[in-house]
């Protein structure tokens, strides 16, 4: 695709967004790996027409609001990046045009409140803990609120677990095989303590020593997702400070969208002091199943009575990182669990980030078609790497009247290796 763009007007990611823009031929094999194209069936709601229209702003021939509600629909799945043949980055067109239009757009007063909310709350676990107590206030006056505020009250949950706070180290069991550190998350630590509590017992039931950076905080992926790029630096730059690359084997991600974000940090300071650093860091940033899978991990025990499992791929793991089968390898060698596969391409869920406060309909319609998915396969339970995968189908089996269990991934093999300590 020829492009006329003056890459010195867009700063450091000028280029990376003319890149990918050039190396996109049109062929439309991304369409199909879609989930906007695949529930609207329109060319604009495509990457290929996303591309075409990030373009036409960028030669200043479309202004930014007559693109943005087509590049709004994108749920940044990244499901179109591995099914291209020209390799174009879509993930980092995307992500840095986001970073470009979003403090040039024209927001309606309850938009900008909504991301307010969701920039000041989100990334805080403290903020967010509070945020859910007003929120159970806030369900009483649901009906009387404009769409996405309503959307957003809908997510908060009405009860959460005790908090469970992480020592800043936690032993390796038996010889020490190795030495990481642990991004402990935001939303993740608030909905699910447990997942970073199994993370550090399975860890050391490898013989791995964890180091939890006390001043760490958010990643900052939520930041970069909706475009508040000065805010995702802030967050990023707390972490590159906090966590000491250069000490461990590995910094440790158990949240699909974390890591892939952490792995953004050189996109992020592209062009700043920070950028060798930053990418420092990003190299040392392993899923916690990778880091397993090449460890080599200790079998775990059988689960008491036989049982099958939906492995659903979180699309920051399987599309974003390319992380297929290390999360498999380790459910496959529990025995006696069948592992069965979720027939529908790795298809977004719909949770994506901030998605279901931004575009309700089609993330309802996705959820919907995942959840349909996963009981096609007949499972007894089903596994994500990703606790956002979780939260979304738990809330459309649950619009089913369907109980179903739902396990991350490192919860259930935690739950395996304690059948026999
Ligand atoms: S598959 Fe790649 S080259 Fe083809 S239209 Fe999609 S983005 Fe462009
Ligand atoms: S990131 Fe996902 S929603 Fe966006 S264009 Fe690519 S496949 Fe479609």
């Amino acid at each position: 695709m020829q492009h006329r763009i003056d890459i010195n007007k867009y700063g450091p990611r000028g280029q990376t967004m003319a890149e990918a823009i050039q190396s996109c031929v049109h062929c439309g094999f991304c369409l199909a790996a879609c989930p906007t194209y695949k529930v609207l069936g329109e060319e604009m709601d495509s990457p290929r027409g996303r591309i075409y229209l990030m373009k036409e702003v960028l030669e200043e021939k479309l202004s930014i609001e007559e693109a943005q509600p087509y590049l709004d629909r994108c749920l940044g799945c990244i499901g179109c990046v591995p099914t291209c043949p020209s390799g174009v980055r879509y993930d980092e067109l995307i992500v840095s045009y986001r970073a470009f239009s979003e403090p040039q757009r024209r927001r309606s007063l309850t938009d900008s409140m909504a991301r307010r909310m969701i920039a000041e709350t989100l990334p805080y676990p403290s903020r967010f803990r509070k945020a859910v107590a007003s929120g159970k206030v806030g369900k009483l006056f649901k009906g009387a609120m404009p769409e996405k505020m309503g959307a957003m009250l809908g997510l908060i949950p009405t009860d959460l677990p005790v908090d469970k706070p992480l020592p800043p180290f936690y032993p390796a069991k038996g010889k020490r095989r190795a030495k990481v550190a642990l991004l402990s998350g935001c939303v993740q630590t608030v909905l699910d303590p447990d997942i970073n509590w199994a993370t550090l017992r399975v860890l050391s039931e490898n013989g791995v020593e964890i180091v939890i950076p006390q001043a760490q905080g958010c990643c900052g992926s939520i930041m970069m997702h909706i475009g508040e790029e000065e805010r995702a630096k802030k967050l990023a730059r707390q972490n590159l400070q906090a966590f000491r690359p250069n000490e461990v084997d590995a910094i440790i991600t158990n949240a699909a969208g974390c890591g892939s974000g952490m792995k953004e940090y050189g996109l992020l300071f592209k062009g700043l002091p920070e950028e060798s650093e930053a990418e420092q860091f990003a190299h040392k940033v392993q899923d916690i199943t990778v880091f397993l899978d090449k460890l080599g991990f200790k079998p775990p025990a059988a689960l008491p009575e036989p049982l099958t499992v939906a492995y659903q791929d979180a699309c920051h793991l399987l599309h974003a990182q390319g992380i297929r089968n290390p999360p498999r390898n380790l459910l496959a060698s529990i025995p006696n669990l069948t592992l069965l596969e979720v027939g529908d391409g790795g298809l977004c869920c719909g949770s994506a980030g901030t998605y279901n406060i931004e575009q309700p309909e089609i993330a309802h319609q996705l959820g919907q078609r995942k959840v349909q998915h996963i009981l096609n396969t007949g499972a007894q339970a089903v596994v994500s790497g990703n606790i956002g995968c979780l939260t979304q189908i738990q809330t459309h089996l649950t619009e089913r009247g369907i109980s179903l269990p739902l396990f991350h991934t490192v919860k259930l093999l935690d739950w395996a290796y304690r059948q026999t300590n």
